[in-house]
C-alpha cells in the first residue's frame, strides 16, 4: 500500500462522492458516512477506475463514534488528507427551526468538523506534513434568511479552520477552506428547487477547482477559496 490516506467524511453522496472518486488516483481514499448502501455505491465508482478505497460506516456528530473510526484506519503514518465535507441543511425560518434541528446542523457541521481533526491531527503533527480540507458554503461568508442554523455553523466552520491555519503553520500543515455557491446534489432533494438545479455548479467542476486547491506546490496554501457560478448566486 504506497499511496497516501485521505479521508473524506460525507464520500457518499454529492461533494464527497465527486471528491473521493477524483482523489482515489492519488490516494487510498477512507469514505466515511452513515449510509452504507451510498457508501458502497461511491466504493463501485472508485473501483471502476481501477482505484481502491475503505469504507467506513459511521455518524460523524457522535463522539464515541470516533474511536471506532480511527481503529479502522491502517497505516495512521501514511494519513496526509483529512476532507471535512459531511453537512446537513436546514432552510427554515426560526419560529420553525426546532432545538433538534439547531444541535443536529451544529453537530453534523461543526462538531463533526472538530471532533475529525482532533482525531488525525497528532498522527500529522507528528510528521510535520498533512492537508485538511474544510467545505463551508457561501453561507460560511454571508447570511442567507431562512438559514440562521446553517449559517451559523458555516460561519462556525471558517472560523475554526481559521484560527487552526495558524496553529499549524509551524507543524507545515495546509489548511484550506472552501465557499462554494449553489452544487447540485442530494442536499438539495425535496427542498422545492428543482426549477433551478440544472444552472447549479456541477459537482465535478467543484472538485477538479478544490483538487488544484488541494494540489498547491510546496510552501504553498490555497486559504480560503470561494467557488461561485460565473453568473453569480441565485
Ligand atoms: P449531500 O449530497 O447531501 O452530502 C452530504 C454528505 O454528508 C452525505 O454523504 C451524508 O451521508 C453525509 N453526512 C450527513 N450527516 C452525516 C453524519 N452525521 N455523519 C456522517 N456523514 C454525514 O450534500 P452535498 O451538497 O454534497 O454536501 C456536502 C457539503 O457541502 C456539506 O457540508 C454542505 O453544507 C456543503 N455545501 C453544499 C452546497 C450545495 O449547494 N450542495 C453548497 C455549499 C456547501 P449519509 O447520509 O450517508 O450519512
Amino acid at each position: 500500500m504506497n499511496k497516501p490516506i485521505a479521508i473524506i467524511t460525507g464520500a457518499s453522496t454529492g461533494i464527497g462522492r465527486s471528491l473521493a472518486i477524483k482523489l482515489s488516483n492519488q490516494y487510498l481514499v477512507y469514505l466515511i458516512s452513515r449510509n452504507k448502501e451510498k457508501l458502497n455505491k461511491t466504493k463501485e465508482l472508485i473501483n471502476a477506475q481501477n482505484n481502491d478505497c475503505k469504507i467506513i460506516v459511521s455518524d460523524i456528530s457522535k463522539t464515541k463514534s470516533l474511536d471506532a473510526i480511527y481503529s479502522q484506519i491502517e497505516y495512521k503514518e501514511k494519513i496526509e488528507l483529512l476532507i471535512n465535507n459531511a453537512g446537513i441543511g436546514v432552510f427554515k425560518n426560526i419560529t420553525d427551526t426546532s432545538i433538534e434541528d439547531w444541535n443536529d446542523t451544529l453537530n453534523t457541521n461543526l462538531r463533526g468538523s472538530f471532533l475529525m481533526t482532533k482525531m488525525v491531527i497528532d498522527d500529522l503533527k507528528s510528521k510535520k506534513s498533512g492537508k485538511i480540507v474544510f467545505i463551508s458554503s457561501v453561507a460560511g461568508l454571508q447570511p442567507y434568511k431562512n438559514s440562521t442554523a446553517y449559517v451559523a455553523s458555516k460561519y462556525g466552520v471558517r472560523g475554526f479552520a481559521a484560527a487552526l491555519r495558524e496553529e499549524l503553520r509551524e507543524f507545515n500543515i495546509k489548511v484550506i477552506t472552501v465557499f462554494p455557491g449553489a452544487v447540485n446534489t442530494p442536499i438539495w432533494d425535496d427542498k422545492n428547487m428543482e426549477e433551478i438545479r440544472e444552472g447549479m455548479i456541477k459537482t465535478d467542476d467543484l472538485t477538479e477547482t478544490i483538487f488544484h486547491a488541494i494540489n498547491a506546490p510546496n510552501n504553498c496554501v490555497t486559504e480560503e477559496i470561494t467557488i461561485r457560478r460565473t453568473s453569480g448566486d441565485f
